[in-house]
């Protein structure tokens, strides 16, 4: 299924929780990834029994029918915060913890990726083209982030900064200084700007008042 967004691009299902500010693809599978927990509203995909193993059949990363849904949600949830920190990271440049690379190394250990040639002589890393097992499915994420770190885009996926947020978004600003996700459920930020607002208002009438 597939879903019109407001700037004529046309976005798979699986990401259609993404409001604006989305990655090109493959990177975008990245960003749908990190964003299916919305810390704002408190939803998150990845925690339901039924939606989770739906939505990373959607998105390429499971096989439906595969056993210990349970097991693999929880890997999923472990594996996107390392994800989150990787991509504030770049902000921050601390390292990342053991307790977050945890997680990728019980994915780098399982998974199967494999060399492969294409016709046209370019040499690739790929898992297949449907994962078999969650771990090749992450995997495929991490070989999609490698390619992003490689071609610089990497860097323009970022946290939104607003603390109570967090959701992963993709700054195409000439100057790479966006901040914000301005996903309309970033209502904290929103209200805190208009508060500054309010406040920068009141103290300009207070001195045009002294003056
Ligand atoms: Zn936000």
């Amino acid at each position: 299924m597939m879903a019109a967004s407001l700037t004529g691009m046309t976005v798979p299902s699986w990401a259609s929780h993404l409001e604006n500010k989305l990655a090109p693809p493959p990177l975008l599978l990245v960003q749908a990834f990190v964003d299916t927990l919305d810390l704002d509203l408190g939803t998150d995909v990845l925690a339901h029994a039924d939606e989770g193993p739906a939505w990373l059949a959607e998105a390429g990363l499971r096989v439906p029918e595969e056993p210990g849904a349970a097991a693999d949600l929880q890997l999923a949830r472990d594996v996107r915060e390392s994800l989150r920190a990787m991509i504030a990271r770049d902000a921050q440049g601390s390292p990342l913890t053991a307790a977050e690379l945890r997680p990728l190394e019980q994915v780098t250990s399982r998974a199967r990726p494999r060399l492969e040639v294409t016709a046209d002589g370019q040499v690739g890393l790929r898992t297949g083209p449907v994962a078999q097992g969650l771990a090749d499915g992450l995997a495929g994420l991490l070989l999609i982030i490698r390619d992003a770190q490689a071609d610089g885009s990497w860097d323009r996926l970022k946290l939104c900064g607003n603390p109570d947020c967090r959701w992963a978004f993709y700054d195409r600003s000439h100057s790479r200084r966006g901040a914000w996700c301005e996903m309309a459920s970033c209502g904290n930020r929103l209200k805190n700007r208009s508060l500054r607002a309010r406040r920068a208002q009141s103290a300009e009438a207070a001195g045009s008042a002294a003056g």
